[in-house]
This record gives C-alpha cells, sequence and structure tokens, in this order.
C-alpha cells in the first residue's frame, strides 16, 4: 500500500487501546518475553535475507552489499548486543545516599515508558524501522510501528513479517501517509520515536505536547566535513566519497553535506574526488551496480532544482548528469556556490556535494557554529588542536574524525541530533534508556528516627 487512497480504516483507538491492554497484563515486562522478540527479530532477517534486499532494491535500487552492510547487518547486531545486554540494563542500579537520608537504601529500577509510536522513514526503510523497535522491545513497552510510505515495497514487507515473527498483541505495524500519522497523533501515546525532517518533527512535538508525551526526534540537517593537508589525500578522499556517495546515493541523514577546505587545497581535492569517483563507478557512473538511485521524482525534481539554481549550475565541476526515468543523478561535485544558493540553505540529501573555501580552521569552525546544530561533523585533519577545536567549539549529535558515518555503527555511542538536528539518541543502551523510565526508589527503615527534623524546633534542637 503506497498511499492514504489505498491504506484501509484505520482504528488507531482500537491499537492503542488493545496495546494498552498488552501492557497492563504485564506480558511485555518481563526478560523473556524481550528476549523472545529479540531473537525473533534476528530470525526474521536470516529467513527474509533475500526479500529484505529486493524490497530495498525495489525502492531504492540499493545494492545487495549496501543493504546486507548498512541495513541487515547492523539490525542482527543491535539485536545480538540487545540480548547480550539485556538483564544487566534490566538489572537495578544502586545509588549512594547522603547524610542526612541514612540509614536508607537508594537504586534506579528501570520500567517500560509503556505504549509507545515509532513513525520511520525511507532512506534505510528496514533499519530505520527495527532499530527504534529494538530500543522498544528491550524496555518492555508495547509498540506501534508506522513504516514510511516513500519506500512501499520495505513497508509493505515490514507490515507482512512482524506480525508473523513478533507478538501481534504487543506490536503493531500501520501503513500509510500523513492522514495515518495525523490519525496516530491524536491518541495518547507514552513515548513517540520520530525519524524524518525537521518540519514533520514540529508537528510531531506539538501533538505530543498535548498529552505531555516524551518524544525522541532524529533528524536531520547539513553535516559539515572540515579537511586540511595534513591527512593522506588519496585515502580521505576514498573515505569521503565513499561515505557520501556509497550509503543511498547521497540521501542519508549522515551524509557529508558540503566540504569546507582551505583555498589551496580546494583544487588537489576535486581533482583527487574525481579520480576517486571514476576508480569506484567508473566514466559512467549510471551503469554502475554500486549506486542507488533517488527514491522518487520528487526528490529527483528537488535536487534538480537545487542543481539548476543560477549561481550553482555554472559551479557543476563533475558530474551534473541526470535521468528522471531512471531516477539518476551523477556523483556531482560543485566548487564554490554562492552560499546564499538553496544548496547551501538547505538539507541536500541526495549526490550532490558542494566544496566551500574557507580560509583557515578557525574559518571553517565559524562556519559551522553560525549555522543549525548539525546531526554530524566530519574532521579529516591529523592536527591534534584542530580536532580539539571542533570538539570544544562545535555542537553537533556525533563527531567524527578521518571517516565518515561509522559512529552509527558503534552500539555503545548514543546516536542522536541536538538542536534542529534532534532531540533524545538511541542505539545499544541508550535505545533501553529512550524507551524506559528510570524510577527512584529510597528505602529507609523505621529505625533511627531523629527528632530535630520534628517541630516544635525549640532552640535546644536548633543547637543540636
Ligand atoms: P518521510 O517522508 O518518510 O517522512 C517521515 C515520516 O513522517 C513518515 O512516516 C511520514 O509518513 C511522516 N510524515 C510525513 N509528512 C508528515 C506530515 N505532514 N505530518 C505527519 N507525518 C508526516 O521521510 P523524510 O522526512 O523525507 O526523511 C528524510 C529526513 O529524515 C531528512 O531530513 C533526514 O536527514 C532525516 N533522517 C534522519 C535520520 C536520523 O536518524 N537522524 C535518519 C534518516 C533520515
Amino acid at each position: 500500500m503506497t498511499t492514504d487512497q489505498a491504506a484501509p480504516a484505520l482504528d488507531a483507538a482500537q491499537i492503542v487501546s488493545g496495546l494498552r491492554a498488552t501492557l497492563r497484563m504485564g506480558r511485555t515486562k518481563p526478560a523473556k518475553w524481550r528476549l523472545s522478540q529479540l531473537h525473533a527479530l534476528v530470525k526474521l532477517v536470516e529467513e527474509n535475507e533475500e526479500d529484505i534486499y529486493s524490497a530495498l532494491d525495489s525502492d531504492l535500487h540499493k545494492p545487495k552489499h549496501e543493504s546486507f552492510m548498512m541495513e541487515l547487518s547492523h539490525v542482527t547486531t543491535a539485536c545480538k548486543y540487545a540480548i547480550k545486554n539485556l538483564q544487566n540494563w534490566m538489572a537495578p542500579k544502586k545509588k549512594g545516599v547522603t547524610h542526612t537520608t541514612w540509614p536508607a537504601s537508594a537504586a534506579t529500577v528501570s520500567e517500560p515508558l509503556g505504549v509507545t509510536l515509532i513513525i520511520s522513514t525511507w532512506n534505510f526503510p528496514f533499519l530505520l524501522a527495527i532499530d527504534p523497535l529494538i530500543g522498544a522491545i528491550s524496555a518492555g513497552c508495547t509498540a506501534c510501528l508506522k513504516t514510511s510510505e516513500v519506500s512501499p515495497a520495505t513497508s509493505g514487507l515490514l507490515a507482512r513479517l512482524i506480525p508473523k515473527y513478533l507478538d501481534a498483541e504487543g506490536i503493531q505495524v500501520v501503513e500509510g501517509g500523513v492522514s495515518v500519522v495525523t490519525e496516530l497523533l491524536q491518541q495518547k501515546w507514552d513515548k513517540i520515536f520520530y525519524t524524518g525532517n525537521s518540519k514533520v518533527g514540529r508537528i510531531i512535538m506539538g501533538a505530543a505536547a498535548k498529552h505531555l508525551t516524551p518524544v525522541t526526534l532524529e533528524l536531520g540537517g547539513k553535516c559539515p566535513l572540515y579537511i586540511d593537508d595534513t591527512v593522506d589525500l588519496q585515502v580521505a578522499s576514498r573515505r569521503i566519497m565513499v561515505g557520501k556517495y556509497g550509503n543511498n546515493l547521497g540521501q542519508a541523514c549522515i551524509s557529508p553535506d558540503y566540504i569546507l577546505v582551505e583555498e589551496h587545497l580546494a583544487p588537489k581535492l576535486i581533482k583527487e574526488f574525481r579520480t576517486t569517483l571514476v576508480e569506484f563507478y567508473g566514466e559512467d557512473p549510471s551503469t554502475s551496480k554500486d549506486l542507488s538511485r533517488i527514491v522518487n521524482k520528487n526528490h529527483f525534481q528537488r535536487l534538480s532544482s537545487l542543481l539548476d539554481h543560477p549561481g550553482t549550475a555554472e559551479k557543476i565541476v563533475h558530474g551534473g548528469e541526470r535521468d528522471e526515468k531512471a531516477l539518476y543523478i551523477a556523483p556531482t561535485l560543485i566548487d564554490d556556490p554562492p552560499l546564499d544558493s538553496p544548496i547551501m540553505a538547505e538539507e541536500i540529501f541526495g549526490p550532490l556535494l558542494p566544496i566551500i573555501t574557507v580560509k583557515d580552521v578557525n574559518a571553517a569552525v565559524y562556519f559551522i557554529s553560525d549555522r543549525p546544530k548539525p546531526l554530524a561533523i566530519y574532521v579529516f585533519t591529523n592536527n591534534k588542536d584542530s580536532v580539539k577545536k571542533f570538539t570544544e567549539e562545535t555542537s553537533s549529535g556525533g563527531l567524527l574524525t578521518n571517516d565518515c558515518l561509522l559512529q552509527f555503527l558503534v552500539p555503545e555511542l548514543p546516536f542522536g541530533g541536538v538542536g534542529e538536528s534532534g532531540t533524545g539518541s538511541y542505539h545499544g543502551k541508550a535505545s533501553f534508556d529512550t524507551f524506559s523510565h528510570h524510577k527512584a526508589i529510597l528505602n529507609r527503615g523505621m529505625g533511627m528516627d531523629i527528632s530535630t527534623r520534628y517541630p516544635p524546633f525549640t532552640s535546644k534542637k536548633q543547637s543540636m
């Protein structure tokens, strides 16, 4: 089902009440249920690999190797990591007590936030649907997963497979577009986890505010990449080009959006990028089997208009070829487009890469700090002072030196944005925490009843 029109009537209230009934029965709370669902997810991937590959191919022409690396393998790794650590995450955590509260013992006890809504997006449509679900399951929540209508093949596959493998009374899948989300948002949820653009993020947060529902917003924005002349340009170029084009043709939230480089280095860097692109994708990248396609006509036209904008079009120094029927846009390098052009004003989310020259590292830091806080900043340098400068003087969801995108694959690192790029984070323990409430418990006995805390506060008591 691809459109709202095709979607069957949705009874959102009934979905919530069903999930709440399951939660109240206590069914999702025991570790046994959580582990069974996580194991079932691993099985879902293992037994349906080929169907998942072909859905991703249908939606995005995603190469199999890329689908394996960035979607399937990440899902199984995240499940196995949660399985391994779950008992430890669930265990009460002892805390110290103060002089005034002693004798007592203190601890935090995690409890599921409750009935959760996960709204997913299309660019990694399998991974970004299941990855938050792993957190909800680990925390013992019930969940309604709303897949993206922009990736209908994967959405349909998830709607078919999830009820087959997971406990349908605790986990529901809903397909459909804006009207479906709008209806779901009328309900009272105990947590909403949304992945997508920041415009819709504001709608989600507004709806959640009515019920004081906590939200995690995994948003996007422009991720800058700074590079200086202390690095091996060939290695850097390979890592940057695969980071930009080898992940969904640049349609990734943590794809490098633009490059900041000093003027003297820019021509060498562009030359190296060109060489790498030919090495990776051949003289005619449209024949390469290793590049995804633009997800649909709307996004193709959006990217085309960024490229055709006066001031930008003249600055294309590599690529620029397009085929609307095939939803193909070649990896394209743009040398110093005007800073007020649309390509520098909005998230690109596609295979266009502006290269902006700056005077020095200070100017690069200023450039970034003067704009909305990004989801990721990439710094290619061997200069420790520069790394320190970026770490201390910029704010972003994450910062990675001398590579691209790999921060996403480290389960010990919380993944999420800050400011315009999002709020909250997940992955590993952070996923468990995102869907949990850590209840503060203070246990006191009936002994040691000190009279000085009780009125009347006589001068004798006050002097004690
Ligand atoms: P999308 O069109 O699939 O929308 C995301 C979800 O929002 C979908 O489920 C959709 O049905 C729903 N939606 C769309 N419009 C809506 C509306 N008006 N009201 C209510 N719900 C609505 O995906 P998208 O927004 O195009 O995704 C791309 C954006 O997501 C980029 O900005 C990207 O950077 C960001 N993103 C972030 C992450 C992350 O982890 N931080 C990951 C992937 C993508």
